[in-house]
């Protein structure tokens, strides 16, 4: 049997308590546990401190026992929870958890901590074991994770390509603000779709089999690659959609990320220049290049097929008085008109191209004789009787016109090109407004 003398320090009362060997053989057991523990632990009797563990000492950074013993638990307690023990430890005690505070330390630092505080009778005596664990690293962490959290959500919510997440299966998990731009759809109606919901009925059937044979198994070719989709925008429908596929393996799932962009802008501007190299700007109609490409794809099919063609070369008459007299601008709005009917006058199988500055050619397609070629040239000269307003003036204006067909003449672009230049220069010098079909010895085969 051993004695314990407990003096309170308060009403400096003694109390002496009695314990038998068997309890202080287990004390000392359970003192020597506490000792090497790594946690804080102490013993509080009537809130104050009476023990308290090597670690604890080290933690609270005190040098000795001195510095902390018979002192008030509440002073190392820090000042926004004082609080919480104010109502004596035995209040916290019935706690059966940990519960998440902060400690002032001697030297004044803030330590997060857990504290579980529990009940130790002993004899007539109740003290309290509180535990203490230092989660000042753990909650680092957690908010260093929180934080990149937070920086990687704001970086998706303010990036201009929409990103979206989705599984092996293609159900969308994540969709940023310019993914809901980019296809008119709040992330909440997205979320649980499947990725081929983004794209038009017709074409859902394909991204099918890549997402699910090709994505799936990771086998793809497209991903990591730039691949152009068409996309389904809720309120505008298709348009063309740039998507780079990437996977990563999260635990025991595939993710995939998809990056895309609208692309229709780009497009159009693609489709814009290339009509600007293409095209006459003032008429709209195809230029001298376009022409060519035309010409020689027209030779190719109508050897192929065994067809003729018809080249129109049309030069028109004095044309230059109209702008000496009424201005270049006027000269323009008759070019214009002039586009306007050739184009009326002609199949949409053939072609009228605008190749100098009132040069035009008509190219008829897909004939079986070239007999259709002066019943084209009459219909030319005829849709240019009817005067043309420009400047508020009545325009007169006739054309010459020079024909070569193929095979007769010849079987090459350049050689039908020069041909029917050359027919309507015969046209210029022997009267204008008419047309002549080209003939080697330069005989007159048309009317005037
Ligand atoms: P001809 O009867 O011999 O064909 O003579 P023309 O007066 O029609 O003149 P020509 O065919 O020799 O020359 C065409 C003129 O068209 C020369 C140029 O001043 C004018 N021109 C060329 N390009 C443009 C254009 O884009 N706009 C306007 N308004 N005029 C143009
Ligand atoms: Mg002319």
């Amino acid at each position: 049997m051993g004695i314990w003398v407990k003096r309170n320090i308060m009403t400096n009362r003694e109390t002496v308590v009695e314990i038998n060997e068997f309890d202080l053989a287990q004390a000392g057991w359970g003192m020597k546990l506490i000792e090497k523990a790594s946690n804080l632990f102490m013993i509080c009797y009537e809130d104050h401190i009476q023990y308290m563990n090597p670690a604890g000492l080290k933690l609270i950074g005190a040098e000795s026992h001195n510095d902390v013993l018979n002192k008030p638990i509440i002073d190392f307690i820090h000042q926004d929870y004082k609080d919480f023990l104010s109502f004596g430890l035995e209040v916290l005690a019935e706690e059966d958890d940990f519960v998440p505070l902060k400690l002032t330390t001697l030297d004044d630092k803030s330590l997060d901590v857990k504290l579980l505080i529990n009940e130790l009778q002993l004899g007539p005596m109740t003290a309290y074991i509180v535990e203490v664990q230092d989660i000042t690293a753990y909650k680092r962490a957690s908010e260093a994770v929180r934080d990149r959290e937070h920086r990687i959500k704001s970086i998706l919510n303010t990036v201009s390509e929409g990103i979206i997440t989705f599984n092996s299966d293609g159900v969308i998990q994540t969709f940023n603000p310019a993914a809901e731009k980019v296809f008119a759809m709040a992330a909440r109606e997205a979320i649980g779709k499947h990725i081929e919901e983004l794209m038009p009925e017709g074409t859902r059937d394909k991204y099918r089999r890549i997402f699910e044979r090709k994505i799936s198994h990771g086998r793809s070719k497209m991903m990591g690659r730039a691949i152009e989709f068409e996309g389904l925008n809720q309120d505008k429908g298709e348009f063309p959609l740039e998507m780079t596929v990437s996977s990563a393996q999260v635990g025991s799932e595939r993710l995939f990320t998809a990056v895309l962009r609208d692309i229709t802008e780009r497009i159009q501007n693609v489709e814009r220049i290339r009509h600007m190299a293409h095209h006459d700007t003032l008429t709209g109609l195809p230029n001298r290049h376009l022409f060519k490409d035309r010409l020689f794809h027209a030779i190719k099919l109508s050897k192929r097929y065994d067809k003729c063609l018809v080249l129109m070369f049309i030069d028109l008459d004095k044309f230059k008085p109209i702008n000496d007299t009424l201005g270049h601008e006027a000269g323009d709005t008759v070019l214009i008109e002039v586009a306007r009917r050739f184009r009326n006058i002609i199949r949409e199988s053939d072609t009228v191209a605008r190749i100098g500055g009132d040069e035009f050619i008509i190219l008829l397609e897909e004939l079986d004789t070239t007999e259709s070629g002066p019943l084209v040239a009459q219909k030319v000269l005829d849709c240019l009787k009817e005067p043309i307003i420009a400047a508020g003036e009545e325009c007169y204006l006739g054309s010459s016109i020079g024909m070569s067909c193929f095979p007769e003449d010849s079987m090459d672009a350049e050689e039908l090109m020069r041909c029917a230049d050359e027919a309507m220069y015969a046209v210029k010098t022997s009267g204008r407004n008419g047309f002549k079909l080209y003939d080697s010895a330069l005989s007159i085969l048309g009317t005037k």
